[in-house]
């Protein structure tokens, strides 16, 4: 779309957005699968079949993986009720979420899905209400994230009430016909990433009660925007490639993010933290009931907690631990994540509430029982750790971020846990994090200090290799070969030396094809397939909703969006400018901020207003919100009367127009 991405909003976690083509693969003959395919014939939306190297990876991978199965025993436990017919509808975009567009999930997993990415989108995808113990339920499977309900004196308390308000009255319609009325007297948000609190209206049918004790981490609401604002549009981009948005669900498509399915693109909503979490333990009586909290900061999320409940002999996990190896590093793009730190709070739980009998989480399914808690546990604490002392070790030996990736493993103790393996994060991206953390983009090679760019790369590389037929041929070869990450450097070069070449595109799309195939990791699934998409079909587009956000929009402090708007600045279009100051008057919220312009900076301060100003502008948050999200057009905002402008409007047009209009659809896979 043609506006900017609302900042924000991007980022936090698989949210806000839809598949664009819900059901397009499933009418393109991706039927159960037949015999192993051995040509690469495609379907109606151009991916390729299996081919023969994938049918065979894949083949043993499924042979190779655990027998363990308790993991259905734990998802299928305290069922209550199963809506068969689940369809929960956004307000805003009218776009489903549909249990019904998974069903092609049933059965043996096909060529085109690697076994254990199938075995866990089957398991994400168990919907329904389930009694965890007596007084602590959860509703699974309506959003990304799951809502947990806990019973106290008076009432219930609800535990991440899901991304949408579409999402969480559902599920909180599913929970009320078992539990009965009794009210929700208390809120917790276990972190500041949006598929844990945004619905939070949707469980009071549309507003949240004066009286609401909602209880949240330090800095939650610090958090919760800040995360991501300055980076959101390019973000919004990648996570379109992270979450697969522009995939529609099926055996050569969209499967699972390995946390859950992508949540729907709804209406936000936001209740203000009454009570801060910030150290451990933190006890709380709520509604009766013992709550000894945990603060772990900078760890999964900036601000995030979990909590133990004495009575039931149970811990709450948050996302600090869930039944996969999580992200310390984000393929959408973030800072990356403290595995030290987030290890250490693991360790910490096991210590302190050492005697737990149950484990429950924000994402995926529940653990019973002491030792396989306690073993759960240690064995999340110990694949973050392994992976951060390992890389050291050997970064310290001299390897290089590939280097390390490419032969580290974790030990048959750890991946031979299902919980361990690379569902969400890899241990791929994540070793290459953790060196990131340490030592930043450079290896230390000096060849790779300053090498070309993408395109004067590709131009040299066909040419070095004889042109462009000729790496075709060697291109033909590495996929022949079953080389398919070779096949794609080679034809990656090639398409950024000349994107035109559709065959090139062609191929390489193919190469992603198998890729994605392959992985056991639902976003390098949806990374790789959105790459073939798009040379298939072009960008998708950021397929955002501005509405959707709107609830989180309101938290972000105004000078966040100026330090936003700095960024947007086309520097070499200012440089010449002489400078200049403008006064920003927000009626509505009373605040002044003078933006002045500077050596092709922009800089702002909160303060009284500049009298030397070229203008004063006077406006409401609002209005201002929608000219920097890009609603409202700036020359239209300019000259409206919703705005009060003393002194040039003309100098106040011109520095909107320094301003870049990124639309947040730039291309990916082509230059
Ligand atoms: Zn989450």
């Amino acid at each position: 779309m043609q506006r900017s991405a609302p900042p924000w909003i991007l980022a936090m976690h698989p949210r806000i957005l839809l598949p664009i083509a819900l059901l397009s693969c499933l009418l393109a003959g991706c039927g159960p699968s037949p015999e192993p395919a051995q040509d690469t014939k495609a379907d109606a939306n151009g991916n390729t079949s299996a081919s023969a190297f994938t049918t065979r990876l894949n083949a043993a991978a499924g042979a190779a993986l655990p027998t363990d199965t308790a993991d259905i025993d734990d998802a299928s436990r305290g069922l209550i009720e199963r809506e068969q017919n689940l369809v929960i509808e956004s307000a805003i975009t009218g776009r489903r979420w549909s249990a019904a567009a998974f069903e092609f999930l049933q059965g043996e997993p096909p060529a085109s899905v690697n076994p254990s990415l199938w075995r866990q989108a089957r398991l994400n995808g168990m919907h329904g209400l389930y009694k965890v113990a007596e007084g602590i339920y959860q509703v699974r499977g309506y959003d990304v994230s799951n809502m947990t309900w806990i019973r106290g004196r008076s009432g219930w308390i609800v535990v991440d009430p899901l991304t949408s308000v579409e999402s969480a009255a559902a599920a909180t319609r599913l929970a009320r016909k078992h539990l009965g009325n009794d009210p929700v007297v208390a809120v917790i948000f276990t972190h500041s990433h949006v598929d844990h609190f945004s619905g939070v209206a949707g469980v009071f049918g549309g507003s949240t009660p004066p009286d609401l004790r909602v209880i949240a981490p330090a800095r939650f609401v610090e958090e919760l925007t800040s995360e991501n604002v300055l980076a959101g549009i390019a973000m919004g981009r990648r996570a379109s490639y992270q979450f697969g948005y522009p995939l529609a669900p099926g055996l050569r498509g969209y499967v699972d993010s390995g946390l859950g399915r992508q949540p729907l693109s709804g209406q936000s909503s936001f209740a203000m933290p009454t009570e801060s979490i910030d150290h451990t333990p933190q006890p709380l009586v709520v509604d009766g009931v013992d709550i000894v909290f945990q603060y772990t900061p900078e760890s999964e999320a900036p601000a995030e907690l979990s909590f133990y409940l004495p009575a039931w002999k149970a811990w709450c996990g948050a996302e600090i631990v869930s039944r996969t190896m999580h992200n310390l590093y984000t393929l959408r793009g973030a800072k990356v994540r403290d595995a030290l730190k987030w290890s250490g709070y693991i360790d910490e739980a096991i210590q302190r509430f050492g005697d737990m009998e149950l484990v429950f989480t924000s994402h995926n399914w529940p653990v019973f029982g002491h030792d396989r808690a306690i073993g759960f546990l240690k064995g999340q604490r110990d694949t973050y750790r392994y992976i951060h002392d390992q890389t050291l070790r050997l970064a310290n030996q001299g390897a290089t971020p590939r280097e390390i990736a490419e032969q580290l493993e974790l030990p048959a103790q750890l991946s031979s846990q299902f919980a361990n393996r690379g569902y969400y994060g890899t241990l791929k991206h994540n070793a290459k994090a953790v060196y990131q953390f340490y030592f930043g983009w450079y290896d230390g090679n000096p060849a790779n200090l300053d090498p070309l760019p993408p395109v004067d790369l590709g131009n040299h590389y066909v040419e070095a290799m004889g042109g462009a037929a000729a790496v075709k041929q060697k291109a033909r070869d590495a996929i022949t070969g079953g080389e398919y990450r070779w096949a794609a450097t080679l034809l990656d070069h090639l398409v950024f030396a000349d994107p035109a070449d559709s065959e090139a595109k062609e191929l390489l799309a193919g190469a992603y094809d198998q890729l994605g195939y392959q992985a056991e990791s639902g976003v390098w699934r949806s990374v790789y397939l959105t790459g073939a998409q798009e040379l298939r079909h072009g960008p998708g587009g950021a397929v955002l909703d501005v509405r959707s956000g709107a609830a989180i929009l309101e938290r972000v402090p105004l000078e966040l969006f100026f330090t936003a708007m700095a960024t947007r600045l086309d520097g070499p279009r200012a440089a010449g400018t002489t400078p200049f100051s403008i006064n920003f008057v927000f009626t509505d919220v009373n605040e002044t901020h003078v933006l002045q312009l500077e050596n092709a900076v922009l800089h702002h301060q909160a303060q009284a207003a500049d009298p030397a100003a070229a203008a004063t502008v006077r406006l409401t948050r609002p209005l201002f919100l929608r000219m920097i999200t890009g609603e409202a057009g700036f020359k239209e905002l300019v000259f409206s009367d919703d705005i009060e402008v003393e002194g040039s409007r003309i100098a106040l047009l011109g520095l909107l127009r320094l301003l870049d209009p990124a639309d947040g659809n730039f291309p990916i896979v082509t230059p």
